[in-house]
């Protein structure tokens, strides 16, 4: 069996399972948000009665991350919905956006928009704060309300995006009826050259299949070049499979996994014991393929999806607006601590915009020095718009005030993991996807630049 045939048999209680097979399959964590909390509370309480009980109350994580940081009433009360929720059912996993339990959320805009506006349990974009907080474990079920859920299959789980019917369901019953996928193999070899990132490989494989490529089927990524990334690396591509329409995607379990899973669920106090699943010698795969990453250059997906697959190098010609960093996929500490190198004594020439994923990313950035400035302060001083409210932001568009979001047909290099027509706000506004360090090149040009070019 694959990596995923052989979780989903544990988690269906059976000795295997086939591609194709129904199973019913036991949920470790179910996931929501703030745009799908509510709609899957209404649910779960029309279907098991308004007095019902969660399966599991440690099961449960709701961390609201999408429209947080905006004015507009009805996302701030979808925040105060999911906190009476919390309340009514004991929830001990719910990351409030401020830390009174009987309070109500109203962001101020009168404060603006840079400056932090949340609790101490406020945890940011979802998909990176699950790990951050020890809800990632190796050979777990995890479901969420959210397509990029299959992000946390990076720690060697499987990871998949559901529905508010199905979140409703799970809620109740701790199960969900899966139909196994069939599991692409992509091997990875070698490893990453400078200026080449994590981002590049996902773009290239999205490229080469398509963005509707591995539509319910599991990406599989293994091979030494996989061992070779960090696990912010592997988090960025697992991330992605959902734009080749991936059910799931999904690393083998090494040491890096099992150091940071140790160490953040000790951290948090989550539960602590897990156990992997490893390959097998008769793995069955749909299709195979082998991707050198020495050979992988700077890679850009066009507007207006994300399999619009082109190098950087062949781009240059294609001026830009706006340059964006952030987001489950482009804003982690190391997404910005590339981004950072690139601009450190530089200065970009377009409005660009930096939105950490987290609030610990955050503090990792505003305290890790180079000489006598913070990686937060390189970023500032190359011209940076840098918010310390972290979050989804306009990764999604979001109301019309939301921290960066396009309101008007603008060209925008991003890091973030979606453009399809509108994603970022405006209808007509062309987003293209890139690495950390591809942006970075970009909005020191006002052109779209391959990163090594920059190299010295
Ligand atoms: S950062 Fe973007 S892709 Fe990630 S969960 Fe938020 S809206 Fe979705």
């Amino acid at each position: 069996m694959t990596l995923t045939e052989k979780l989903l048999a544990r988690a269906a209680g059976k000795a295997s399972v086939a591609a194709g097979e129904n199973v019913w399959v036991n949920a470790d964590v179910l996931m929501t948000h703030d745009v799908c909390g509510p709609g899957t509370i209404g649910v779960f309480k029309r279907e098991f009665g308004e007095d019902a009980k969660v399966w599991d109350s440690q099961k449960v994580v709701i961390i609201p991350d999408h429209y947080i940081f905006t004015a507009d009433s009805r996302s701030n009360r979808n925040v105060d919905i999911l906190r009476d929720f919390a309340n009514e059912q004991k929830l001990p996993y719910f990351y409030d956006v401020i830390d009174d339990p009987e309070g109500k959320w109203q962001f101020d805009a009168s404060q603006g928009t840079l400056k932090r506006q949340y609790g101490t349990r406020y945890a940011g974009v979802c998909h990176a704060a699950l790990p951050q907080k020890g809800h990632t474990r190796p050979g777990e079920v995890l479901f969420g309300t959210d397509s990029h859920t299959c992000m946390a299959g990076a720690f060697n789980q499987f990871a998949t995006g559901i529905g508010n019917t199905d979140a409703g369901f799970v809620m109740g019953t701790g199960k969900l009826l899966i139909k196994v996928p069939e599991t692409m193999r992509f091997r990875l070899e070698g490893k990453l050259a400078p200026g080449v990132m994590a981002k590049d490989v996902i773009l290239h494989v999205i490229g080469e299949i398509g963005f509707d490529g591995a539509t319910y089927r599991a990406m599989q990524f293994d091979g030494e070049g996989a061992r070779s990334l960090s696990m912010d690396d592997r988090m960025t591509i697992a991330n992605m499979a959902i734009e080749a329409g991936g059910k799931n995607g999904i690393f083998e379990f090494d040491e890096k996994t099992q150091a940071l899973v140790d160490e953040r669920t000790k951290l948090n106090g989550t539960k602590s014991d897990y156990q992997p699943v490893e390959p097998d010698a008769d793995q069955s795969f749909i299709y195979e393929s082998v991707i050198d990453l020495d050979k992988l250059e700077p890679t850009v997906a066009c507007h207006p999806d994300p399999g619009q697959r082109k190098k950087a190098s062949e781009l240059e010609s294609v001026e830009l607006d706006r340059a964006y960093v952030g987001s489950c996929t482009g804003g982690k500490t190391s997404d910005f601590v590339e981004f950072a190198k690139f601009l450190n004594g530089k200065k970009v020439v377009i409005d660009t915009f930096g939105v950490p994923a987290t609030p610990e990313i955050v503090d990792d950035l505003q305290t890790q020095m180079w000489n006598d400035k913070s990686v937060w302060q390189v970023l500032q001083d190359a011209g940076v718009q840098m918010t310390e409210n972290a979050g989804c932001s306009a990764c999604l568009g979001g109301p019309v005030d939301t921290f960066g979001r396009m309101n008007t047909p603008l060209k925008c290099i991003s890091a973030t993991n979606r453009n399809f027509p509108g994603r970022m706000g405006h209808k007509e506004s062309q987003v293209f996807l890139a690495s950390p360090a591809t942006v970075a090149a970009s909005a020191i040009t006002g052109r779209i630049t391959d990163p090594r070019t920059l190299l010295s």
